[in-house]
């Protein structure tokens, strides 16, 4: 894109008018492979420092094990304190990456009424569904998001964000976090290894890019004591998660957009 932050709020006066826009195992050849529970898998191996990479990252979650654990918030709470995400009073001026969403509200179309009620009724882990067609990417006036040719991860450029929060408007998920006020007095404690945010840029889940090139697993599927949460390379054919995938009934959030959403629900 070649327009930067300042050329952007100077020519669409955006900033001036106040303008608001609310809105990896070998896979065995297929008649011999028996049906897997995610339960027998076995997460992608953590290099020992060596990055991790992929053709494609995407991610499993498994809601009957989730679902077990009712109340549960590791996953969340993990990431959170990783990327100095703050917690402010006001719902209005939340900052999510990770959050637990109620099923019926995060599967409007796949819910019905003769689902389990504890099913219905469940509090389930969303996140940015890293979009194989993503919406935010498109509206992006400055280039500050974009999805990353070699593995698929939409991320986020803090410093060329403008503030516009087209991407905001675009996202059908509610995945991004507008910060409208300055989030650093209201961070608990904040790490210095992860960058701080400021008032008027967004944010959202990067898929932990910053521990996959140190070899480690996103911080959610660490933190995971349910185990429910399953990261690996949709493109490899012999990736543990195309074997969970191929055995197990999953489904998507709002598939009919057409935004290809690369998280995966076992339900
Ligand atoms: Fe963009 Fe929203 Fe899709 Fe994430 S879930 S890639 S923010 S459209």
């Amino acid at each position: 894109m070649g327009i930067d932050r300042r050329k952007f709020i100077k020519a669409s006066g955006l900033a001036a008018l106040g303008m608001v826009v609310t809105s990896p195992k070998k896979l065995l050849a297929s008649d011999e492979v028996p049906v897997v529970d995610s339960t027998e898998v076995q997460q992608t191996p953590v290099s020992d420092g060596k990055p991790l990479v992929a053709s494609r990252w995407a991610m499993v979650i498994d809601l009957k094990k989730c679902i077990h654990e009712e109340g549960c918030t590791d996953c969340v709470n993990a990431c959170h304190i990783a990327h100095n995400v703050p917690q402010f009073d006001n719902p209005k001026d939340e900052i999510k990456w990770i959050w637990k969403e109620k099923f019926h509200n995060a599967f409007h179309d796949e819910g019905h009424e003769h689902l389990e009620e504890h099913v219905l009724h469940a509090n389930i882990p969303v996140l940015c569904n890293h979009c194989d067609n993503p919406p935010c990417v498109r509206v992006c006036p400055t280039g500050a998001t974009w999805k990353r040719d070699n593995d698929g991860i939409v991320m986020m450029d803090w410093h060329r964000c403008c503030g516009c929060r087209y991407c905001v408007a675009a996202c059908p998920y509610g995945s991004r976090s507008f910060n409208w006020r300055d989030p650093r007095p209201f961070v608990d404690k904040i790490d210095p290894e992860f960058p701080t945010r400021t008032r008027g840029v967004v944010e959202k889940c990067t898929f932990c890019d910053e521990r996959l090139a140190k070899g480690k697993l996103p911080n959610c599927v660490e933190a995971c004591k349910a185990k429910a949460i399953l990261f690996g390379d949709l493109e490899d054919p012999e990736s543990e998660i195309r074997k969970v995938l191929k055995d197990n009934f999953t489904i998507r959030r709002k598939p009919g957009l057409g935004t290809q959403p690369e998280i995966y629900y076992i339900v």
